[in-house]
């Protein structure tokens, strides 16, 4: 979501008259979209900030988004920094900053509740594949997260407003994008739901893929499971959150499902779409996490169909109710937990991409690297070929041939070479 709104800034900044440079060039202001998610978002602030005054130690620095919300002060303190603005205001950055531009600011209104607009990406120049931002903030409170705090109560985009930026998108050339939001699956605009938008998003002509980022496993509706096993637009890839596999801890994490809600909904989805890629994150070392805890949930992944999980680290977060819980895990257990959980994750997708060897499937194709052309399937396999054609932004179906690391070597089944 953060690239989603990245972009917006971008354009923004454009319309503005500033000329934009990729980081790690001289510049006279630089604009950071902090993270808080995890401890280690907040570190790379820091790390960030550094590197900029490496490079320039007259450059001013806007530090805005979720860690500007909630820790302030402190960013203001850091050096460089001239101005804090939150998430409520940030995509109105540029006015902001030619209002206050010798002045230093702290600006982080409350995030209104209210159904939302906002300006239009117009296109993701970083990105082959664009990011929509359909809705922001969540009323979950999971006990270990800061979410809610940084970025207010669940709230959703107008519907003509996601529709009108879709179609700005895809005019720009984008073929597929990506659905984000913080807690996606409760898109509401009064009455109109998630599934509402896929279907109205898939009728734009050029549009080729619709990909929905992330969601909670209570939040899906199910109607559009059939979307994606019925060669509609939507791709066969989902990433839903678990963040643990043992009853007892989905609990003190105040999540909304047990273990056996979760399977139901995961075999559900992996029974209705073919080859279906599943993703998930999880969390390892939350407090009063024991090590029998950890092996049910290492066995739960190992026994469910999942292609992959991102594996977190649990950190104490300034506004989380977890950090006050009891029986804290050692951060050498949680380096262990963490490794031993990457490296089933490793396996599960070397399993997944053997079984895709032979199969031919459209690869969207993103740049080219070391005289390879790399793209994703809407599985979100990545792919690379070999290929003297110019394949950026092609979709064209590749011969799946072997796995390469986390990857798959394929070769065109169409001769884009001549
Ligand atoms: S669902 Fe839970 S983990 Fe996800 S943003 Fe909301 S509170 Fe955080």
């Amino acid at each position: 979501m953060n690239q989603a709104e990245t972009a917006v800034m971008q354009q923004a900044f454009t319309r503005a008259g500033y000329q934009i440079v990729g980081f790690g060039k001289p510049a006279d202001l630089v604009v950071v979209n902090t993270c808080t998610v995890t401890a280690k978002g907040d570190t790379e602030t820091s790390k960030i900030i550094n590197k900029i005054m490496h490079i320039n130690a007259n450059t001013k620095i806007a530090l805005v988004g979720c860690q500007a919300q909630t820790q302030k002060e402190k960013l203001l303190a850091l050096p460089g920094v001239h101005w804090v603005v939150g998430n409520a205001v940030k995509l109105e950055l540029p006015a902001i900053i030619k209002e206050h531009l010798h002045e230093t600011l702290l600006l982080t209104p409350p995030i209104p509740r209210t159904l939302f607009t906002m300006p239009s990406a117009e296109a993701d120049d970083r990105h082959t594949r664009a990011n929509l931002k359909i809705q922001d903030g969540c009323d979950f409170y999971c006990s270990y997260c800061e979410i809610p705090y940084a970025r207010g109560h669940s709230r959703s985009r107008e519907f003509d407003d996601i529709r009108q930026e879709a179609e700005t998108l895809v005019r720009a050339g984008h073929q597929e994008l990506i659905l984000t939001g913080v807690n996606v699956g409760t898109y509401n605009d009064n009455g109109r739901t998630l599934a509402d938008v896929v279907r109205s998003l898939e009728m734009i002509p050029g549009l080729l893929r619709i990909r929905i980022s992330s969601f909670e496993a209570t939040t899906f509706p199910v109607e559009m499971l059939p979307f994606m096993a019925n060669d509609h637009k939507l791709c066969r890839f989902m990433h839903i959150s678990l963040q643990s596999g043992c009853d007892k801890i989905l609990k003190l994490m105040n999540r909304k499902y047990t273990t056996d809600e979760y399977a139901e909904f995961l075999l559900l989805a992996h029974r209705t779409v073919n080859n279906i890629c599943l993703g998930t994150d999880v969390i390892v070392g939350f407090p009063g996490e024991t090590d029998d805890d950890f092996i049910v949930t290492r066995n739960y992944l190992q026994e469910l169909p999942f292609t992959y999980f991102h594996v977190f680290s649990y950190s104490d977060r300034p506004n989380s109710k977890s950090r006050n819980l009891p029986n804290k895990v050692t951060p050498a257990k949680i380096r262990d937990r963490s490794q031993i959980l990457r490296e089933l994750s490793r396996q599960k997708r070397a399993h997944y991409l053997h079984n895709q060897v032979g199969r031919i499937e459209k690869v969207l194709f993103e740049q080219k690297k070391n005289g390879w052309w790399h793209g994703v399937t809407d599985t979100f396999i990545k792919v690379k070929v070999e290929s003297s054609g110019h394949l950026h932004n092609r979709c064209l179906p590749v011969r799946l041939e072997q796995v390469s690391d986390q990857a798959m070597l394929g070769s065109l089944s169409t001769n884009e070479d001549e």
